[in-house]
């Protein structure tokens, strides 16, 4: 018996810091805005390489938000992967402009780059690519397309807190960074929060205005500006658990590791990971095309597990109408992808009983 994910678990781990930092915040009787907030910025920053980190509400506002501040909006295009959570695209349509989907690599599942160049289209203002399950997409091809077009480079970096390509981190890869501390990603609050990287200074003071009513001296707005901020209490549990998140990786990345040797040889087709990256492993992922067998085999078993994501974006319906172009991988991808539990605690025992179980329904 394994849950998919035991977040009660993986917070008592910092039980005593977390408490802790939320005593300071009651403490201090300031609860938005404050010195917690500010810190949380300067730290998670700093592990980012990225010159700034805005704190936001969540990891929706985060991305939609850095699409406003880079003003894009009706009649703009946004290239984003077909095979990604919604936020994704919905930070776009909330941004008043158009999600133009590509296809991913079928392998890494991350949007294919070599896709790109063909929608690209003189209403393109941005790409938007993820790190989807945690590993950086392939980011280098995607920036030099972005440079020859002159297109802005927004990572929805969601699932990649920590992750690395080429040695640098997710959130200073491209030109801004949009995270979301929702509790079930890899650092995760005890309720929403986001936040937002970037080293273009003009595009941060843009952000800190927007996140809080357009306004940078109280009671003055500049611009018609949204109430999106990382509240004091969520920033204070942030910086309790963000001293971890590198050994927390490093343990999942042991868990994947071990998953791999287990799986080997089976039917199931295994995360690939592109040369140069190193995956935050938010998500398990393995795909199968007999993928409801292997259900019922986890479920009896009483081992969790879950699909990222059921059905593609562009078959919702919140996006429903006439236009999408065909999408065949990510319509197979949906049929045929499995997410096993995937924690930092996960012990060797765990990971070989689940596997045997994947095994065993598949021989
Ligand atoms: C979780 C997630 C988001 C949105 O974050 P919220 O904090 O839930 O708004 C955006 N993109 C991806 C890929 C995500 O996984």
């Amino acid at each position: 018996m394994t849950p998919f994910l035991d977040l009660k678990r993986i917070n008592a781990a910092f039980d005593i810091a977390i408490r802790a930092g939320i005593a300071r915040v009651i403490d201090a009787g300031w609860y938005i805005l404050g010195e917690e907030c500010a810190g949380f910025e300067r730290e998670f920053a700093a592990f980012c390489g990225s010159r700034h980190c805005i704190g936001v509400a969540n990891g929706l506002d985060a991305l939609t938000l850095i699409l406003r501040a880079y003003g894009i909006g009706p009649g703009d295009e946004v290239i984003v992967p077909s095979n990604t959570f919604i936020a994704t695209w919905l930070a776009v349509s909330q941004a008043g402009a158009q999600p133009v989907p590509v296809e991913p690599d079928p392998f890494t599942h991350n949007i294919d780059p070599a896709r790109i160049a063909a929608a690209v289209t003189p209403r393109t203002r941005a790409i938007m690519p993820v790190h989807l399950y945690g590993q950086p997409a392939d980011m280098a091809p995607i920036l030099e397309i972005a440079r020859r077009h002159g297109l802005k480079v927004i990572e929805d970096a969601a699932q990649a807190h920590g992750a690395r390509y080429q040695g640098q981190r997710a959130g200073s890869l491209g030109d801004a960074a949009g995270f979301s501390f929702y509790p079930g990603k890899n650092l995760g609050a005890l309720g929403d929060g986001g936040a937002i990287t970037t080293s273009d200074d003009e595009l941060a003071t843009r952000l800190r205005m927007l996140r809080n009513y357009g306004s940078s001296i109280k009671y003055h707005h500049e611009v018609a500006g949204v109430n999106s901020r990382l509240d004091e209490i969520q920033a204070a549990v942030l910086r309790a658990k963000l001293p971890a998140l590198d050994a927390d990786n490093a343990a999942r990345r042991a868990v994947a590791a071990q998953y791999g040797e287990a799986l080997a040889g089976t039917p199931v087709q295994l995360p690939q990971v592109i040369p140069g990256a190193e995956s935050a492993w938010h998500l398990m992922v393995v795909g199968t095309a007999r993928r409801a067998e292997l259900q019922a085999a986890l479920s009896r078993a009483q081992i969790g597990h879950l699909v990222h994501y059921p059905t593609a974006c562009h078959l919702q319906p919140a996006y429903a109408g006439p236009g999408w172009p065909a999408l065949p991988i990510a319509e197979r991808l949906q049929g045929e992808v499995l997410s096993l539990p995937m924690a930092p605690y996960l012990s060797p025992d765990d990971v070989a009983e689940v596997a045997g179980v994947v095994r065993a329904a598949l021989a």
